[in-house]
């Protein structure tokens, strides 16, 4: 299958309420274009230097994400024009990515990254950690960052009674903060599953799936 005819799978099979993000880290810009020209509008990339390089490149109205480990001193690389940042997993870059957006005057939104899967390899908080956290922060002390909503990865396993139990704790903890620290309606992104567990994602109530080999194929 082409990437266009992968674009046009999900389209025709997801459900309307969750967003498709076609993760393009280490394909060649060609192969976005592709995507894009399929009506594919957003896109994720985890490495600073490889999504500016790829923004120059291909059209503006492609809302960009990112989605691998941030360090904090790449916030400014991104931040003129970055849409949605997947992996916030400390309060160090949230301070930063306020700094970096006030200063262009944007609004970024963020999804926090938490760690449910047994490997220990995986960043985010823990759902305590979490809690801690917003329990102790302002969000309107933070104007230009958007609390978006929740990101997680699953354990790689061929376990799917596994990967079902986590989705379903990070819907929980999701509907859990929703109704006491983070009340906006802003708040209302549901990050989970990849090209091997998004189906089970779906129907433990994820609404933003994060694709990337299924759409473009296996990555170097
Ligand atoms: C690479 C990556 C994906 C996409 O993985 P695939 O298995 O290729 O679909 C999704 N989320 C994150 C955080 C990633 O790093």
């Amino acid at each position: 299958m082409s990437i266009s005819e992968n674009i046009n799978f999900f389209k025709q099979t997801l459900p309307a309420n969750v967003s498709l993000v076609a993760v393009s880290k280490f394909h060649p810009v060609n192969d976005l274009m592709e995507a894009y020209k399929a009506g594919q509008r957003i896109f994720g990339e985890s490495r600073a230097q490889e999504l500016v390089q790829k923004k120059q490149a291909l059209p503006n109205d492609i809302e960009w994400h990112f989605i691998g480990q941030l360090q904090s001193n790449k916030v400014k690389d991104i931040a003129p024009f970055i849409h949605t940042i997947h992996s916030i997993d400390s309060l160090k870059l949230i301070e930063e990515v306020e700094k970096q957006a006030a200063k262009h005057d944007r609004t970024i939104r963020i999804l926090l990254e938490i760690h449910i899967a047994q490997e220990e390899t995986k960043a985010g908080f823990s759902p305590g950690e979490c809690r801690d956290l917003l329990s102790s922060l302002s969000p309107e002390n933070y104007p230009h960052v958007q609390f978006g909503g929740l990101m997680t990865m699953a354990t790689n396993t061929d376990d799917t009674e596994q990967i079902r139990k986590e989705f379903r704790m990070l819907k929980s903890l999701y509907d859990d903060l929703k109704r006491t620290y983070l009340t906006d309606p802003h708040f209302n992104v549901l990050s989970m599953g990849m090209s091997s567990d998004y189906e089970i994602a779906i129907s433990e109530g994820s609404n933003m799936i994060r694709v990337g080999s299924t759409i473009f194929g296996i990555r170097e």
